[in-house]
């Protein structure tokens, strides 16, 4: 089982205040760590930023609860890589089907916004995924961040595999998928549409099989 933080884990200070903060001003949220989601013999592995503040923060899964889970697990649920419903809580009883996600940095960042060394600490539980998920054939890597921490997880120089929406690269026997995040931001902005991450989601399905 890849190795997951501990609920209080004290490895990067500005997090660990920030979630501080958020304990006393929303007592009833998750306001931890997030712990990946999905089987352990999943051939998909969907790689996102952090935590939003009122998403996964809140609810404890990742992305769960904002509008950046609407769009992923409703595509999910098209490719047949989710199954149930999906109701923006923990206990909707939503499977995850052949795919897992996990987020680049475990706990919220102010304006979602993680530091480089807040990314580079929090890879040792990336790592520990990629180490320990023997399926693993296809990678979503969601965003930038996503996508460079996940370079680095398989030693990978940054310019033998360029981040572009829809770009993919053999490392190995995994293929990564690019896509911009799915995140309001890009989507209010018209950066990525349903259209475009459907249609990564759609190239991830024939590789899959
Ligand atoms: S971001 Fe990762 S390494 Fe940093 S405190 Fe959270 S769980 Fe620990």
């Amino acid at each position: 089982m890849p190795l997951q933080p501990s609920h209080d884990c004290p490895l990067c200070p500005r997090l660990v205040s920030f979630r501080t903060k958020w304990r006393k001003e929303a007592p009833d949220w998750h306001n931890a760590p997030v712990p990946s989601f999905g089987p352990e013999d999943a051939e998909l592995l969907i790689i996102g930023l952090a935590p939003g503040l009122q998403g996964a923060n809140r609810t404890g899964r990742p992305f769960t609860g904002d509008w950046a889970g609407d769009l992923l697990y409703a595509t999910l649920l098209d490719f047949g890589f989710a199954k149930g419903v999906y109701d923006e809580r923990p206990d909707d009883g939503l499977q995850l089907v052949r795919a897992r996600i996990v987020n680049a940095v475990r706990c919220v960042p102010p304006e979602n916004k993680p530091t480089g060394p807040e990314i580079n600490t929090c890879r040792k539980f990336l790592i520990d995924e990629f180490d320990t998920l023997p399926k693993v054939k296809a990678m979503v890597l969601l965003g930038r961040i996503a996508h460079d921490s996940t370079l680095k997880t398989l030693g990978v120089k940054a310019t033998d595999a360029k981040f572009g929406h829809g770009a993919e690269h053999q490392v190995g026997k995994i293929r990564l998928f690019d896509s911009y995040h799915c995140s309001r931001y890009n989507t209010n902005t018209g950066r990525l549409t349903n259209e475009m991450f459907r249609a990564v989601f759609s190239a991830v399905r024939s590789y899959l099989g």
